[in-house]
């Protein structure tokens, strides 16, 4: 890809390959008529969003804010997901508990979760339901605190792994012509369009080798989040000052062993108002606690100032004491304290300040209270904040205004196709190919589970590979439900690079008991037979991961 990207010239160049970079080189990709790439500097979904609370949501809170709009616009988003990503995006059905003392009344809260419902189509007919009784909330999610429990109401948004639904869209743009390389770096602009001629010239770093290349393409857009600062201080036009006025937020996560009730068909998630005093309008802020895989909980989240290169944002101790006091309020049963904590994480909402008085130098903007796409005196869009589950429409109003400076046809297709990990519209044969050996037992077993994960097509490539060599079809260990085909699907389907890719987020063996110390040996020796895996790579891989993980859980 890299000597794609250096020796062809694009018509768009998208710097940044987390979920609002994948989404746009999806829509570019699928509109036809437009040559894309798009680089990330480390790996897809290593930013923000591989770091967030993943839910697909429309903003429950809103509703109290009467930002109606945003709601509606979030809750059809959430649909369309739905839609293209069946095997991704999953219905969770969140109870909002209320306890003594809460602002809200039952039936105010009832009543918003009404509305709520009602502005997604699919749960338009579904209740809200309230309930009182204290033994059957518990029966439904799980051995909750019943001090001072008033009720719950019951609403419905989804939760998606982020790191996966970023993954399978870049995958997607890929499929449809989009050039992508992950590990490559914008380092600078070489030069700037200058009639007649009509390309930038990018400086791009391979962040494996440290080779500098240089890639043209006639729009440059950043998608860069929270290192968008950084990009713009590099912009041709910068002249010393802040381009948007921000207020990034940095949230953390904690994962526990599972809190709330292990149900096969409705998960709870849970939220609640948070009682600590240690946060800002303590009051006000909700903790919520969803279920996680492998039996776990992901309890968040979050709201602080973060300081320093948004690659460095790691949970601190506060932070982290703050959350654990809060599950252990809201699950005293489960004797739970700093000895439970299995993983952290953090990450930085890009998100823009209500007042855009101060832009710098526009000549086109875009913006909603969420999202805010911007041009620069030097032409160089940035595509700055929405969510996770906004990623989708920021790609389209982005997409309409480059096709227009293309002049191209438009045509956003990216509401109607599924994702190609999700094509609804394929039969799942009941009965998978046998290998020649037999040995198909375990892929069978985990038929289900390799679609949900990767879809079909990841399914047939992962049964591909176990054609090939039977072997593949077994469990990297006892102690995960991944198989041996699965981590070279990885490497060989997924493009990913280090070890840490593959535990972190191809896998999520990271977010498990363990953190995939237990197993990154197994891997690195696997990897070593079938991806050529030098002695030297081998260690220099378990180091790198195992300092990572020390690093994430220096405050634990
Ligand atoms: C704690 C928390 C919880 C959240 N929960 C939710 C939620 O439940 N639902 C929801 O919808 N949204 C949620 N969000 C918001 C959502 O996660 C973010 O809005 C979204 O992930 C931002 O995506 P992004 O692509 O803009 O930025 P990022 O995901 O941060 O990606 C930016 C990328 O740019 C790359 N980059 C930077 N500089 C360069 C360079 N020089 N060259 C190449 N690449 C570069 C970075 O490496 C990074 O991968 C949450 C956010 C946080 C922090």
């Amino acid at each position: 890809y890299i000597k794609t990207l250096n020796t062809d010239p694009l018509d768009v160049l998208v710097i940044g390959g987390c979920i609002v970079g994948a989404g746009l080189i999806r829509d570019l990709a699928l509109n036809g008529d437009i040559k894309a790439g798009l680089i990330e500097q480390g790996d897809f979904a290593c930013g923000t969003s591989g770091a967030s609370s993943q839910l697909i949501h429309g903003g429950f809170r809103y509703i109290a804010k009467r930002d109606i709009a945003l709601v509606k616009q979030s809750r059809k988003e959430r649909e369309t997901l739905t839609h293209i990503a069946p095997n991704l995006v999953k219905p969770i059905p969140l109870a909002i508990l209320r306890y003594k003392g809460d602002p809200y009344p039952l039936a105010g809260i009832r009543l918003a979760a009404q509305y709520y419902n009602h502005l997604s189509k699919s749960d338009a007919s579904e209740k809200a339901k309230l309930h009182i009784d204290t033994d059957k909330i518990q029966s439904k999610v799980g051995p909750i605190s019943t001090d001072g429990l008033k009720g719950c109401v019951v609403l419905w948004d989804s939760i998606v792994d982020d790191a996966r639904l970023t993954l399978a869209t870049i995958k997607d743009a890929h499929l449809h012509g989009g050039v992508i390389a992950n590990y490559v770096a914008f380092v600078e602009y070489v030069s700037i369009p200058n009639p007649p001629e009509t390309m930038y010239r990018v400086l791009a770093k391979d962040c494996i080798t440290d080779e500098c290349f240089e890639i043209c393409a006639r729009k440059i857009v950043s998608t860069t989040g929270p290192w968008t600062d950084m990009l713009w201080q590099k912009d041709p036009s910068y002249n010393g000052q802040l381009r948007l006025e921000k207020k990034n937020a940095k949230g953390i996560h904690l994962i526990l062993p599972r809190c709330t009730k292990v149900d096969p068909t409705d998960n709870y998630g849970i939220v609640a108002l948070t009682q600590s005093e240690k946060q800002q309008n303590a009051k006000q802020r909700a903790i919520f606690i969803l279920p996680g895989d492998d039996n776990t909980s992901i309890v968040g989240t979050t709201e602080t100032t973060p300081e320093g290169d948004p690659k460095d944002v790691r949970p601190s101790a506060d932070e982290v004491s703050y959350l654990l006091a809060e599950a252990k309020r809201l699950f005293p049963g489960m004797s739970l304290d700093q000895n439970s904590i299995i993983g952290t994480y953090a990450g930085i909402r890009p998100l823009i300040a209500n007042n855009q008085t101060k832009l710098i130098g526009d000549s086109k903007n875009f913006v909603s209270r969420e999202h805010l796409i911007t041009e620069s005196p030097s032409g160089i869009l940035y595509v700055y904040g929405g969510k996770l589950t906004t990623h989708r429409l920021i790609a389209e109003e982005t997409v309409d205004y480059i096709a227009d400076f293309l002049s191209v046809p438009r045509q956003c297709k990216t509401a109607r196709c599924p994702l190609p990990s999700a094509n609804s519209d394929v039969i799942v044969p009941d009965e998978p190919k046998q290998a020649d050996d037999g040995r198909i037992q375990s892929v069978e077993i985990d038929r289900e589970r390799l679609i949900q994960r990767y879809g079909y097509i990841g399914y047939l490539s992962i049964q591909e590979l176990v054609n090939r060599d039977a072997s593949l079809a077994d469990r990297m260990t006892d102690d995960h439900p991944f198989l041996k085909a699965e981590i070279l699907y990885a490497f060989t389907g997924e493009m990913a690079i280090t070890l840490d890719d593959v535990l972190w987020r191809r896998t999520r063996i990271g977010w498990t008991q363990g953190q995939g110390l237990d197993i990154a040996e197994q891997i690195v020796n696997f990897l070593s037979k079938n991806n050529n895996w030098s002695e030297t790579r081998k260690l220099e891989e378990i180091e790198r991961y195992k300092r990572h993980i020390e690093w994430l859980n220096q405050h634990l």
